[in-house]
């Protein structure tokens, strides 16, 4: 039975704080509701609903270079060496966010004079700059939206 959810519906499916604290701690409209079912989640293409969280696996938020203004702190990554898989921190041991160029040394990715990125990269290609390489590792291929994340945790679809 669809359930119709939004502003101009009379409700939020994930309650009226999309992606705020009232998602993180479960009270979801849907489930007070139906709190035995498994919710089949639609979304159109506002936005908001391809947010990622802060500590997601996102290339365009990292510099080259360890730190800098305003760039966060991600969750732990995986790649694989030889079909096993290493979990790699993304702090390093000053505490700071690793640059792209550290993390694809760490995965043997790095090539000397790799740029950073490239004014347009070259159509199809996942090898011309620091950011295509590292966007393209399986870890961060897989990273969803904040939305996705908590409705696929939640048990949902
Ligand atoms: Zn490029």
């Amino acid at each position: 039975m669809p359930w119709f959810c939004g502003s101009k519906a009379g409700g939020w499916i994930l309650d009226k704080c999309s992606y705020g604290k009232s998602i993180r701690e479960g009270n979801t409209v849907f489930e007070s509701k139906h709190p035995d079912c498994v919710g089949l989640f639609c979304f159109d293409h506002s936005s908001n609903h391809g947010a990622y969280a802060g500590d997601a696996l996102v290339v365009s938020r990292m510099n080259l270079g360890p730190g800098g203004k305003d760039v966060p702190k991600m969750k732990a990554g995986w790649f694989t060496v030889n079909g096993i898989r290493v979990n790699q921190v993304r702090v390093n041991e000053n505490g700071d966010p690793k640059g792209i160029k550290a993390v694809l040394q760490e995965r043997g990715e790095w090539r000397d004079n790799l740029r950073l990125d490239c004014v347009t990269c070259p159509e199809g290609s996942s090898t011309c700059c620091g950011r295509k390489i590292l966007g393209s590792q399986p870890d961060f291929k897989a990273q969803q939206s904040v939305l996705t994340e908590i409705v696929l945790r939640r048990g949902h679809t």
